[in-house]
């Protein structure tokens, strides 16, 4: 199975390489419509610790909503259950920054992956009104599980957001006026801005989420990193929510949790397998990486795997 697999990851990244759709940058956010569409990276450490590279595997690119797994590992660990009176667990079925639906629903989120649950997310772990808490969190957690203590937060990504984040203050102020926001609005914002602006590469993200893949213990220091539970459920909601309103048409095509975010990242786990990171700055219309989600595809594809299929 090595063997095939540093061939089908080599092909793969071969085949995305010369792909000549390659979705659109996001550009909502200034700063990150500065990158080419010409990049794809991509990164499998199986679960025996073998790594398996091709392409810009090592270029560090913004993290973006995969901070959002992070930050609810973090929410979970200091707020255990109560987290669930904040946010919901169900699929949204509309777009990451949509505002109808919270409107509709009280202010409550429907899950942690969208912005305004990610948003409500890291208002829980920011301490009063220090937005360098609930970031520096998330950063922490992110350079002890990659090993690389070099992963920093991209200054100029955080502040061409939060310059332009109009939206998200407008989720951020209107959930606080339900008391769904805990803390100062200013602050949960800027928290959250500065987490989408970590910049990591896809081994660095890989390695981070290969607690995912391993029952929530990091298979590199023995160290749990959630409950066994809480791993469980932290894939449940990459595979029905992850994805935005595409997570269903990802659940069918891939059929892995995994977790996007509009840099062009994408992180996934196999249960038991592997843990995966690609990364394409090209969108789908939903905002996910439109060759990164081929690259996966395909990759399920060669070597069958899927939450679906439990002896590959
Ligand atoms: N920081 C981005 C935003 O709030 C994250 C969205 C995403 O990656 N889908 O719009």
């Amino acid at each position: 199975m090595d063997q095939d697999l540093a061939t089908i990851v080599r092909e793969t990244a071969t085949e995305m390489a010369l792909a000549p759709v390659r979705g659109r940058v996001a550009d909502y956010i200034p700063e990150l419509a500065k990158l080419s569409d010409r990049h794809f990276g991509m990164v499998v450490i199986t679960a025996d610790g073998a790594e398996f590279a091709a392409g810009d595997a090592d270029l560090p690119f913004s993290i973006q909503s995969i901070s959002k797994v992070f930050a609810l590992v973090e929410a979970m660990a200091s707020h255990g259950e109560a987290l669930w009176q904040r946010v919901g667990r169900e699929p949204s079925g509309g777009a990451f920054n949509s505002i109808v639906q919270l409107e509709a629903e009280g202010g409550k989120p429907r899950n942690p992956f969208i912005n305004p649950g990610a948003i409500a997310v890291t208002d829980l772990i920011t301490d009063g009104d220090d937005p360098r808490a609930g970031a520096g969190r998330i950063l922490r957690l992110l350079r002890q599980l990659s090993g690389n203590g070099g992963i920093a937060m991209d200054g100029a990504v955080a502040y061409s957001e939060a310059a332009t984040g109009h939206r998200n203050a407008a989720l951020a102020h209107f959930m606080k006026a339900h008391k769904v926001l805990s803390g100062n609005v200013e602050a949960t914002l800027s928290a959250y801005f500065h987490q989408c602006a970590i910049a990591m590469s896809c081994r660095d993200l890989a390695r981070a989420g290969r607690f995912l893949m391993n029952d929530g213990v990091d298979p590199a220091s023995g160290q749990r990193v959630v409950s066994a539970e809480q791993a469980r459920r932290i894939n449940a909601l990459m595979l029905t929510c992850g994805h935005y309103d595409a997570s269903g048409d990802f659940a069918f095509s891939v059929g892995l949790p995994a977790k996007s975010g509009v840099g062009g990242g994408i992180l996934a786990s196999v249960p038991g397998r592997a843990s995966i990171a690609v990364w394409s700055p090209g969108l789908s219309p939903q905002g996910n990486s439109l060759l990164g989600t081929r690259a996966l595809e395909r990759l399920a594809s060669a070597t069958g795997w899927s939450v679906f299929n439990p002896n590959r």
